[in-house]
């Protein structure tokens, strides 16, 4: 660096986002409601790498996929000293690395386990709106149950989310469920779609071409406008179900009656990912264009034994919290008081050692005081305080803390400045906190 040189200024790398305030005072308020209903429904919090062998994600994801073709940060770590260099992947999704964990630390040997994580994903995809290379997902996976209870039960965790955050079931978020059942019968339904998808080669795109004998489910999965017709005409899985899963799924929309929920079956709901079975659902919306899926889910039971643990019933979900906001925002629901309730303008900052102890007691009992640091004209604080949207003005000026009084003027509703006792604060605090 020379001193006549100006340093260019480096970016964030392309869809991967800064959250700063005050929208990052929305992400607090969406996860400590996350949190609470979690906790309500007894999921326990598990922290886990974000980097983790390539080979978990192949393994845990399936090789013809979206995610381990085309949009996983994987890559070779630098080679120890003999030579040997580790493949790393930056976690695309969550559900592969807690099961690792729960195997790794012989998590799943005495009981059944709920667990929940929030944290960033990394896919390598087209930035948009509702899309990003790193974003964040809250997951729950309740390890160790066989269901339908448990389906329900998350399903349930869901809904009682999406009504903490003021979103209306039915109209903002809806919830779509089908049924995958088990691997035999995937196989039937699979010979009868690759013959369906053989009858209509004409009308597939390259990607669904290349994929039709490998992964013909995923074909349905597609996006295409022109291939739809052709997906809604597909032999359904359902339709090859055994007594079995048909009880499993009966199971589970019994008790999503029982609950009054409201859903609909979408035979052609199969998931991005290759290890869901029986139950599979999602919430999705209509309000986000292209990027309507919210929360998305199902049973895995085949992926504890898959990445080498004893076979155990699994489901779960995971959700996208960006679109969760951009969600809420559209409804413009909701605005989380990222406000304080009221700010200290301090004239004289030679006061502050007579000031400060009734701010610090004022957020004891709970009030938002926001202080204002680093001097400046009256005039100027004021406009500050006008400017942080807190309700109150507090005014600390000589005359009043002579008087052992603040004043308290409203900033967002007409009336007088009062003066109250400012070394009394129960009072103050209740002017603060109800007026
Ligand atoms: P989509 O069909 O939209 O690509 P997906 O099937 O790849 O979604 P999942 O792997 O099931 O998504 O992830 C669960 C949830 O995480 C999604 O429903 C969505 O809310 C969110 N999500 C997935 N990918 C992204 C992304 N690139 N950016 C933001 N949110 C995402
Ligand atoms: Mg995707």
């Amino acid at each position: 660096m020379t001193d006549n040189k100006k340093v260019q200024p480096l970016q964030a790398v392309k869809g991967m986002n800064d959250i700063l305030p005050p929208e990052s005072a929305r992400w607090e308020s969406l996860e400590a409601t996350m949190r609470g209903v979690l906790a309500r429904y007894g999921y326990a919090n598990v922290r886990v790498p974000i980097v983790e062998p390539t080979a978990l994600f192949v393994r845990g994801i399936g090789e013809v996929t979206d995610i381990v073709e085309k949009e996983m940060y994987a890559f070779e770590d630098r080679a120890d000293k003999h030579g040997q260099a580790e493949h790393l992947a930056l976690r695309p999704e969550g559900t592969a690395g807690v099961v690792r964990a729960m195997i790794e630390h012989s998590y799943l040997r005495d009981s059944p386990r709920r667990l929940y994580y929030i944290g960033p994903m990394f896919r390598r995809e087209k930035p948009q709106k509702g899309r990003y290379r790193q974003f964040h997902q809250m997951g729950i996976e309740a390890l160790g149950f066989a269901g339908p209870d448990v389906d329900a039960e998350v399903i349930l965790l869901a809904r009682t989310l999406w009504r903490e955050l003021g979103l209306k079931e039915g109209e903002d978020v809806t919830l779509e469920i089908n049924c995958l059942g088990q691997p035999d019968e995937r196989r039937a339904h699979r010979e009868a779609l690759v013959a369906h998808l053989e009858q209509h080669r004409d009308v597939l795109d390259e990607e669904a071409r290349a994929r039709m004998y490998s992964n013909p489910l995923r074909v349905l999965d597609t996006k295409n406008p022109a291939m739809q017709a052709m997906a809604e005409g597909a032999p359904k899985l359902l339709d090859f179900l055994g007594e079995a899963s048909l009880a499993h799924f009966n199971g589970v929309k019994a008790l999503l009656d029982a609950v009054g929920l409201a859903y609909r079956i979408n035979p052609r709901l199969v998931r991005g990912l290759d290890y869901y079975n029986l139950t599979v659902f999602e919430w999705v919306t209509d309000k986000l264009g292209a990027q309507g899926t919210v929360c998305a889910g199902g049973r895995y039971d085949g992926l504890v034994e898959q990445l080498g643990g004893k076979p155990t019933p699994a489901v779960g979900f995971g959700m996208g919290l960006e679109r969760l906001l951009l969600l809420l925002e559209t409804l413009t629901l909701r605005q989380p008081a990222a406000a304080p309730d009221a700010y200290a303008v301090v004239p004289e900052p030679a006061d502050l050692p007579r000031i400060l102890p009734v701010l610090e007691a004022l957020r004891a009992a709970g009030i938002a005081v926001q202080m204002h640091a680093g001097g400046g004209s009256f005039k100027s604080q004021f406009k500050k305080a006008d400017a942080s949207g807190a309700r109150f003005a507090l005014v600390f000026g000589a005359d009043e803390l002579a008087r052992g009084e603040v004043g308290v003027k409203p900033l967002r509703e007409a009336g007088e400045q009062v003066f109250m006792p400012a070394y009394s604060t129960v009072a103050l605090a209740d002017k603060l906190r109800t007026a």
